[in-house]
């Protein structure tokens, strides 16, 4: 991935991304906030105190330039929404957000998951979806290439996808694999007890009918860099985010 540095905020690209017009994206670190105000925690449960998520997701939402910022509440499972940043209440319970609408930030918010972006910038939509491990068995992959396809009309073969920083094969550990996990996934074991999630993300894209040449992998493992928070390596942690908006 590509370094960009915005407003005093350490972000990353997706190169291949960066160079799409009608398209903003960026993938934060915990690095942004300086020393005296803690990390740049988006959601509120880190051990950097003062981490206040609401003045962190502004800080973000105003670097990328976007008019709003749209996240929901992250359950571990299929569900997508589409958005169009008028949505009434707190964030309801889903792991994917889609929108055809202009200036709206689709955040997802990890710890070790993946978020995966997916977009076709060309007919104005997008959809960015947290893949956790659950995420990945349960086909959320292939899910949101036909959501985009049935909601918006947007082809497999127009996509351009995105998998950001995650859990990566290195550290991919799941001890309990044989119950955890379903059987196709065993294709996608690297060691003993170790998956490459990133591989399973990019092979379901592949079977949804994305083209491999439009599909991005960050290749950076979560738990292996510090400057990401990571579940797996801290415990009780803050929140970093991959967020992607349409722009005029
Ligand atoms: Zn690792």
């Amino acid at each position: 991935m590509q370094t960009l540095n915005l407003n005093g905020l350490h972000l990353y690209q997706f190169p291949g991304l960066a160079r799409l017009p009608g398209l903003r994206h960026a993938v934060s670190t915990r690095d942004g906030a300086g020393a005296a105000m803690g990390g740049l925690d988006l959601g509120n449960s880190g051990p950097e105190r003062p981490a206040d998520a609401a003045a962190n997701l502004e800080r973000l939402r105003l670097a990328l330039g976007l008019e709003r910022l749209v996240y929901n509440r992250q359950v571990h499972g299929t569900d997508i929404l589409a958005v169009n940043g008028a949505e009434p209440g707190p964030p309801a319970a889903a792991d994917g957000l889609a929108t055809d609408r202009p200036g709206l930030g689709l955040l997802i918010r990890q710890a070790d998951c993946q978020a995966l972006i997916l977009a076709a910038p060309r007919r104005g939509v997008i959809a960015n979806l947290h893949v956790g491990w659950r995420g990945n068995a349960a086909g959320l992959p292939g899910k949101g290439v036909a959501f985009l396809q049935e909601r918006y009309d947007a082809a497999p073969s127009e996509l351009y996808a995105a998998i950001s920083p995650g859990l990566g094969a290195c550290c991919g550990q799941f001890v309990n694999w044989r119950r955890e996990l379903p059987e196709w996934f065993a294709q996608f074991r690297v060691g003993e007890d170790r998956f490459d999630l990133e591989a399973a993300t990019r092979a379901q894209l592949m079977a949804a009918g994305v083209r491999p040449e439009r599909i991005e992998a960050s290749g950076l493992c979560t738990v292996c860099r510090p400057e990401f928070y990571s579940h797996r390596r801290e415990g009780g942690t803050g929140r970093f985010g991959t967020v992607v908006a349409l722009v005029n």
